[in-house]
């Protein structure tokens, strides 16, 4: 055979060990929160139609015109990896005809997939954990997702180090008179922006504004704000918004600058942002976005939500030290090979109980007792001959190094404690 070594595809991962634990912690917690804020959980397919993420996410967007993992399947269709999954909740919804019993609120969590450059925090294949509450325009709407998000965020521990940052786009009218006035400014330093934000100029000015380039930065600092051309409407979105969010205790700083990378977004804008992550410092993201489900057919269906990186979560419980424990299991050892049968259904019994217990395949009592240790077992339970006929383990605690005889019957209250 030859000698080949195959490594994951570039910018994706396995999650084995510590790793998948961070990860599953995350998802976990974020199922729980979701749920106690009457969120159900939806899992769309991981690829869609092209066309869900070329109307929905809008072709000027980075994620369209770039990052998208499109190939055309064996039959001739052109199908994308997903890249976020807010186009395909809103796809589903109209799918499967869900648009009049609104408003409806979905949690989901899952691959997505974009054709980035790698780095640390940056994956061509990586995680999301989404929250989205579709069919409800009220301002009460957007702080409720936020303060979802934010739950999550504190009960993984992680609130410390992360801030919320919000920002109001207006509606379509605001926008418009920002829009030509974001035009007008640029316009006047046209050669000093970026090659991209120079292209954006034409097709969606407002995304100059988030531009991470350097160059584009100082024109971005004397760029207006959207304040002054808020309709009242708008107005009133943004301020109820705010006064929501103060109401759900939910802290945040305002950022006229956040716009967010997706085309679809109105009103509200928001991310969770940190400084423990280097570049890749958004770990939450989202707002409002008022015509997505109708490019996916449906009827007018305001709705808001948020996305999160469970990768960049994850990192962020790695520096805190928050990585959860290993769980420690009871280790069932048989002295001999005539006691391998009882020693089985003790072990077969502890787990019907509830307790995480294992036996190992083979070995004598060292061997046996070596590996319990080494695996972080946290009692060994010793049957031999004399135990096996008196119906009772030597139950010995790895960590306090005590050793007591317990009935068989009582082991499992006993390992409850
Ligand atoms: P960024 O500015 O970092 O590229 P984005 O605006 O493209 O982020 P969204 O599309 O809003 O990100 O996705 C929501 C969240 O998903 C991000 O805040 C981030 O935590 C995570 N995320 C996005 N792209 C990646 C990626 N390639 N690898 C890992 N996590 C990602
Ligand atoms: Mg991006």
């Amino acid at each position: 055979m030859s000698q080949i070594k195959l490594q994951p595809p570039r910018g994706t991962r396995d999650l084995v060990g510590e790793e998948f634990r961070r990860h599953h912690r995350v998802i976990k917690t974020a199922r729980r929160i979701s749920a106690l804020y009457g969120f159900e959980e939806w899992a769309t397919p991981i690829f869609e139609d092209t066309r869900v993420f070329a109307r929905g996410l809008g072709e000027t967007s980075d994620v369209v015109s770039k990052e998208m993992y499109e190939f055309k399947d064996r039959g001739g269709e052109s199908v994308t990896l997903r890249p976020e999954n807010t186009a395909g909740v809103c796809r589903a919804l109209v799918s499967n005809g869900l648009t009049q019993s609104l408003p409806r609120k979905v949690f989901y969590a899952g691959p997505m997939f974009r054709y980035e450059r790698p780095q640390a925090g940056r994956y061509r294949q990586f995680h999301q954990i989404g929250a989205e509450v579709l069919g409800a325009g009220e301002p009460l709407a957007d702080a409720e997702v936020i303060a979802c998000g934010y739950h999550i965020i504190r009960e993984l521990g992680l609130d410390e180090g992360v801030i919320l940052e919000v920002n109001t786009l207006g509606d379509a009218e605001s926008r418009d008179a920002y829009r030509a006035a974001l035009v007008a400014h640029f316009t006047a330093h046209r050669d000093r922006l970026s090659e991209d934000s120079q292209r954006r100029l034409e097709k969606n000015p407002l995304r100059i504004i988030d531009s991470k380039e350097p160059q584009d930065r100082a024109l971005v600092a004397d760029a207006p704000t959207i304040e002054p051309f808020l309709t009242e409407g708008a107005r009133a979105h943004w301020d109820a918004l705010r006064r929501h969010l103060t109401t759900f205790a939910v802290p945040f700083r305002e950022n006229p600058r956040i716009v967010r990378g997706l085309d679809y977004y109105s009103h509200t804008a928001f991310e969770f942002v940190t400084e423990r992550l280097g570049a890749q410092g958004t770990v939450m993201g989202g707002g409002r976005y008022d015509g997505l489900v109708e490019e996916m057919g449906g009827p007018p269906t305001p709705s808001v939500g948020w996305a999160a990186g469970v990768e960049r979560l994850a990192m962020l419980m790695e520096k805190a030290g928050l990585t959860p424990a290993a769980p420690r299991l009871v280790t069932v050892i048989p002295v001999s090979e005539a006691e391998e049968g009882v020693a089985l259904s003790v072990l077969q019994s502890l787990r019907g109980a509830g307790i995480g217990a294992e036996m190992g395949y083979r070995g004598n009592l060292k061997r046996r007792m070596e590996r319990a240790n080494k695996q972080g077992a946290r009692v060994a339970l010793i049957i031999g001959e004399t135990e096996a006929t008196q119906g009772v383990a030597q139950l010995r605690d790895l960590d306090a190094g005590t050793q007591e005889q317990v009935p068989f019957a009582a082991l499992a209250e006993r390992l409850r404690k």
